[in-house]
């Protein structure tokens, strides 16, 4: 099949190329790159050993790669993350009290977990709640690394088994909207069986983010997006919201000028009484509301004939990029993002041999096109390249040696490169596939489109500095895309085609999440300008003051928020950060 994965490109510095760590290295090589990695752990500011190790990646990889592989066997793994799987595939046990996130940091006792199987269940344990004065939260899949889900003593409402798709009834629409390819999907299918329905049906999402476990409505809920300066978040492909408010009432909200005939509206969704708003401020609210204003049961979903995608992958350096990139080419879009339909970046946030070492991805739609060639992610291909057998051994390693994450980064980033082209069906060119279930988390920076360049470029400082003064290293590399401006009020992609920046970390290297923190607080200021943060990847770092600052339809959003949360229903732990509980 087509091309695959070369075992290591010629890097931007002109490295040597590196196939999978081995045992036929010179022995005196191992052994002075395994000494430098020991003085290294005892003096971890010792420039001798930082420079041979430097070398050795450059100089001879496979040795670097298996002297790494002898001295992760050395290490005890890093203890297991606190949670209850080895996969980000976290089933929510129903005998189990507490609910946890993915990754173990956010968990929460509540009062009962339910799982209802119709809208008439749904409608039915928000009244007796509401009878009983308890609180409400939906969640999805638990894939936020944030307390937007967490909520102690609520009923908490699974939607699991919520999860089919079928046809609109176009009968209802009006002719403005009768163009469009649209499905009335569940919120709690995940992403995965719903691009698999979808395909089924010879259809496909219009565009989503790198993974598909999330379920839909948790996707939409924090503004979850994919690339692609044309599409905006997931949440702008919701034609229609099907909501159950704190009163019990059933809502299909829509924006004014909405999908549905008014005249030709029913009454009721699934055999229960529902109302019809058509109203823009209720939308923008309810687009991306954290689950804040009520359970969503189902969306009105636009979708799109079934496509491929062509993926090319180019090594670089970022002082090439930010040549594409620089504010002046704003506009509205630099030529090189404006050529293809995603234009992506994966950059090593720390600089090695005077550069920092970036990969360019383009893709394309190509109709059609036959699936051709493979690729693979970065973190599955450093692990087998370095023949370390397991994430744990690896962020074990890391913790002895911080100063290896920028040579692990730069090495890993490189196996990224392929010759020639991986043309495949959107969804599996737009999910990253196995990386995602390794534990990781991540912090999500969006800035606006035209700033990347002197945004990106004081992150890269702020890295730079932190390595040197705390010896904290981010153990992964960073993602850009960009991303259309949306009209929620809450995305944070809210009007400005934004650029957005993922730091991805390890679960489990120390200093992972104060380094994060250090970063949102040197990248964000209180203005409306500043850099925002991802909803599910914000690792609870947004204050009251921020989302005051940052979002100009906040108070909009407030407004509907109080009108559909008037008992506090919906308050949660996220709300009280917010400082807008009920
Ligand atoms: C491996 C991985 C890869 C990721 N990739 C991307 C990416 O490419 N792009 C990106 O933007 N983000 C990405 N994310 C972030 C992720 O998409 C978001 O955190 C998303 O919100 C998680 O969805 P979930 O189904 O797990 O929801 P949860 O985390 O369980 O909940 C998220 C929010 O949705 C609300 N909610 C869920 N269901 C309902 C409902 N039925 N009614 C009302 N409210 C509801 C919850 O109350 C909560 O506020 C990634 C996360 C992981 C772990």
């Amino acid at each position: 099949m087509g091309c695959t994965p070369c075992k290591l490109a010629k890097t931007p510095g002109g490295k040597a190329k590196a196939g999978t760590a081995g045992d036929d290295a010179r022995p005196d090589l191992l052994e002075a790159i395994q000494e430098a990695l020991r003085t290294l752990e005892a003096d971890p500011l010792a420039d001798d050993p930082r420079k041979r190790l430097e070398g050795a990646f450059v100089g001879d990889p496979n040795a670097a790669l298996t002297a790494l592989k002898k001295e992760a066997e050395k290490t005890a793994p890093a203890p297991a993350p606190p949670t209850t799987t080895n996969s980000l595939s976290i089933s929510q046990a129903d005998g189990d009290p507490d609910w946890v996130n993915c990754v173990g940091e956010q968990r929460c006792t509540p009062a009962k977990k339910l799982k209802p199987k119709t809208l008439a269940d749904l409608v039915g344990l928000v009244n007796e709640a509401r009878a009983a004065k308890q609180r409400v939260r939906a969640v999805g899949s638990g894939h936020a690394f944030a307390d937007v889900a967490r909520t102690d003593g609520a009923v908490l409402v699974n939607p699991v088994l919520l999860n089919d798709v079928r046809d609109v009834d176009r009968d209802r629409l009006r002719p403005a909207a009768q163009g469009l390819a649209l499905v009335h999907v569940q919120a709690g299918i995940t992403v995965r069986r719903f691009k698999e329905e979808l395909d089924n049906r010879g259809l496909a999402l219009i565009n989503m983010g790198g993974y598909d476990g999330q379920t839909l409505a948790g996707t939409l809920s924090t503004g979850t997006h994919g690339s692609g300066v044309n599409y905006g978040p997931l949440a702008s492909f919701a034609r229609a919201i099907v909501l159950v408010a704190e009163t019990g009432v059933v809502y299909q909200i829509e924006p004014a000028d909405g999908v549905t005939d008014p005249a030709k509206f029913p009454g009721v969704v699934d055999g229960v009484p529902a109302v019809l708003k058509q109203d823009d401020a209720w939308y923008h609210a309810a687009q991306v509301a954290m689950g804040c204003l009520g359970v969503i049961y189902a969306y009105l979903f636009e979708v799109t004939p079934a496509f491929s995608i062509r993926e090319q992958r180019t090594s670089t350096t970022w002082r090439e990029v930010r040549k594409l990139l620089a504010p002046e080419l704003w506009k509205p879009v630099p030529p090189a993002v404006a050529a293809v339909d995603h234009f992506e970046l994966v950059l090593n946030p720390y600089n090695l041999l005077f550069r920092n070492a970036c990969v360019k991805v383009e893709r394309t739609r190509v109709g059609d096109a036959a699936a051709s060639g493979a690729r693979k992610d970065w973190l599955a291909a450093l692990l087998e390249q370095a023949s370390i057998h397991s994430a744990p051994d690896l962020v074990a390693l890391l913790n002895r040696v911080p100063f290896l994450s920028p040579l692990v980064i730069d090495q890993a980033i490189m196996t990224l490169v392929y010759e020639g082209a991986y043309v495949d069906k959107s969804f599996n060119v737009f999910s990253l596939g196995a990386a995602n279930e390794i534990k990781a988390m991540a912090l999500e920076l969006h800035c606006d489109a035209a700033q990347t360049v002197p945004v990106i470029d004081k992150l890269l400082d702020v890295f730079q500095r932190e390595a040197l003064r705390s010896l904290w290293y981010m153990a992964g590399p960073l993602g850009v895309r960009f991303v259309r401006a949306s009209p929620a009020f809450l995305a944070p992609q809210a009007g400005r085609l934004t650029c957005t920046i993922e730091l991805d970390m390890l679960v489990g290297v120390e200093s992972g999440r104060e380094l994060a923190r250090r970063v949102k607080e040197a990248m964000c200021s209180a203005d409306a300008a500043s850099v925002r943060v991802h909803w599910g990847l914000d690792l609870d770092f947004v204050t009251a003051e921020d989302v005051r600052a940052w979002y100009p339809d906040f108070g909009r959003w407030h407004d509907v928020f109080r009108e559909l949360n008037s008992t506090g229903m919906f308050n949660n732990k996220f709300t009280d950060r917010l400082g807008i509980s009920t």
